[in-house]
């Protein structure tokens, strides 16, 4: 057993979970001399992390310092504490400040030991641009074009997002906008497969140009993938996957000394200290109903399957505590059933001109173009905005389309309905009709206008930049719902593997007990462990970002005899 005074660190550091924190957790250890086995449930690594948008939240970083752009660790401070406003209490206060202190030294220990190579997001303002210490530009960071091929016989076995155009750069995306970047991204996988490029991932050039030599991998395919090929030049490294760990094995002291797993050969018991690093509960129905109040008719999730709670319920059977963060302050985006392989899509159309959302009475309810808004409203609001619905018109159609639905093209029928007037699609729907007629035309009024009186649609900069339309004028998410055929969809939330409850830990990445003391042998890094470094309030970047702090610190601890 792992003695806090004399700790043995010769046995190898279980790391379960193959994304981003658990490749980082791993690597982090094998730098500093201590062999770690990777346990992966499923048979890709990268989990959630390479599907997403790889954006790495951290004030005062050394990218930002070396461009001259100014931050401190205060501001970034009061940002937190700004956006943390509606639960204060949900704040764990010191580790909030150990993750914002280490942030910045984290990232620069990353780039140093050669496993990325940091970029600042061009153009990405703080979600809350009217907080106390928001920027305009230089906290998001990214990994600069790494190459497939780096990868070697492990190209094949990473995850690659189907949510961004993978093979483009953010500056790319931002000149385009995001949804005809995805459109683009998508006939360029059509014409690799034809050209007999390996369909996996995009195998298009930066220029959106397809080539079978060169395999940019961006966005959080891209992070995943700068990590993965720096660790895998460690020897210390042992990367197992298809080999899901059921539980801790934990002695009569209540330490956790080791964990079960399901090998090809059977089950097997490993030893030594745990690092759970499995993400969050999106694919486990209990937790999500737990959690969020939410039934699998309102729910489904972006990330991978493997992503089941499975280090949630490990570690609450092995004592550890779990810190709840309300539902209305959880990162869910709106998403709508698709053939897509997970059953749902989403994107940046709901926040697209000449669309908005409504409830079963045919209104509106909030800003219908902003995450935050929607699901603080949909989900707390007294009565909830449950179901909810996605209206959009024939220009939208034919501008934009819908998921894996091209501009122009044919609507799934299953999933979306059409119809020549509003009443008659609010009949088809179960929504008001007449209202929503009303509700269109108030609503195309403003838009012409570009602005959003009754709820601010538009009003905020990540969403203008992130969501919109760069070309629409004059404001790129608002625009008039009026031409004919009008269509709609039921819509669902959407999570993105960062489910804010989850694990309770301090400040080092410790599992605690429901004392708060910290479980021996046992520690978190990643969405894995509940956001309490962050409270309720939430930027893009948070969940990485933490995870990659949490990484450097408990590898650090673990070799440190
Ligand atoms: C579309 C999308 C966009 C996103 N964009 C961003 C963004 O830009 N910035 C940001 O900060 N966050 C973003 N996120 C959220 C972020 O990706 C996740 O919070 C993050 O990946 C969690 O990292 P992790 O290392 O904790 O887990 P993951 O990267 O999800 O890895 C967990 C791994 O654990 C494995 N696992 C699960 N159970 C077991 C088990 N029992 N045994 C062994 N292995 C197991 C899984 O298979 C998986 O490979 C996004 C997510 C999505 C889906």
């Amino acid at each position: 057993m792992t003695d806090s005074k004399t700790p043995d660190i010769s046995s190898p550091v279980l790391v379960v979970g193959g994304g981003l924190s658990g490749i980082a957790t791993a690597l982090g250890l094998a730098l500093k001399g201590r062999a770690s086995i990777v346990l992966e449930s499923s048979d890709l690594l990268g989990g959630a992390a390479a599907y997403s948008g790889g954006m790495i939240w951290a004030a005062a970083n050394h990218v930002m310092r070396n461009q001259g752009i100014e931050d401190s660790l205060e501001l970034g401070e009061s940002y937190v504490r700004g956006i943390a406003y509606a639960h204060p209490e949900l704040l764990d206060e010191a580790a909030m400040r150990r993750w914002l202190e280490v942030s910045p030294e984290a990232m620069e220990y990353w780039e140093q030991a050669g496993a990325i190579e940091w970029e600042i997001i061009p153009e990405l303002a703080d979600y809350h641009s009217d907080a106390p210490g928001a920027l305009p530009l230089g906290r998001y960071l990214t990994n600069a074009v790494i190459d497939g091929s780096e990868l070697g016989e492990w190209r094949d076995r990473i995850r690659v997002s189907p949510n961004f155009p993978v093979g483009m750069t953010y500056a790319e995306m931002n000149v385009k906008g995001r949804r005809s970047s995805s459109v683009a991204a998508e006939e360029d996988l059509e014409i690799a497969n034809h050209a007999g490029v390996p369909a996996f991932g995009r195998a298009g050039s930066n220029d959106g140009a397809v080539s079978a030599d060169s395999d940019p991998l961006t966005f959080g395919t891209g992070v995943f993938a700068a990590f993965l090929a720096r660790a895998l030049r460690e020897p210390l490294i042992d990367i197992r996957l298809s080999t899901p760990v059921t539980d801790l094995l934990v002695d009569g002291q209540g330490a956790v000394v080791g964990a079960r797993v399901k090998a090809e050969q059977g089950e097997q018991e490993l030893h030594g200290p745990v690092v759970l690093a499995t993400s969050t509960y999106d694919w486990n129905p209990d937790l999500v109903r737990e959690f969020l109040g939410l039934e699998p008719e309102d729910f489904s999730s972006l990330a991978p399957t493997s992503i089941q709670g499975d280090g949630i319920s490990m570690a609450r059977r092995a004592g550890a505590a779990v810190a709840v963060i309300p539902a209305t302050s959880v990162p869910m985006v709106p998403g709508w059933s698709s053939h897509a392989p997970t059953g749902v899509s989403n994107g940046p159309e709901y926040a697209l001109p000449h669309c908005m959302m409504v409830d079963t009475s045919g209104k509106r309810f909030c800003d219908d173009s902003y995450w935050v808004q929607i699901v603080k409203h949909a989900i707390g609001d007294e009565p909830r905005h449950l179901p909810f619905f996605l209206i959009w018109d024939e220009q939208h159609h034919e501008k934009y389309g819908l998921g894996l639905t091209p501009p122009g093209g044919a609507y799934p029928e299953e999933f979306v309905f059409s119809a020549d007037t509003l009443a008659e699609l609010g009949d088809k729907l179960g929504i008001d009709g007449d209202e929503l007629e009303k509700t269109a035309f108030r609503f195309s009024e403003s838009a012409r206008v570009g602005q959003d009186p009754e709820f601010g649609r538009g009003s905020v900069e990540f969403v203008q930049r992130f969501c919109g339309d760069p070309k629409h004028e004059p404001n790129p998410v608002l625009g008039p719902i009026e031409k004919a055929p009008f269509y709609g969809t039921r819509l669902k939330f959407v999570g993105t593997g960062i489910g804010s409850s989850g694990i309770r830990i301090d400040g080092d990445g410790h599992v605690l007990n429901e004392s708060g003391e910290p479980i021996s042998g046992l520690f978190a890094a990643g969405s894995v462990a509940a956001l309490t470094t962050m409270g309720s309030g939430y930027n893009s970047g948070f969940a990485l970002g933490r995870g990659l702090a949490l990484a450097y610190l408990i590898a650090d601890e673990l070799t440190r005899a």
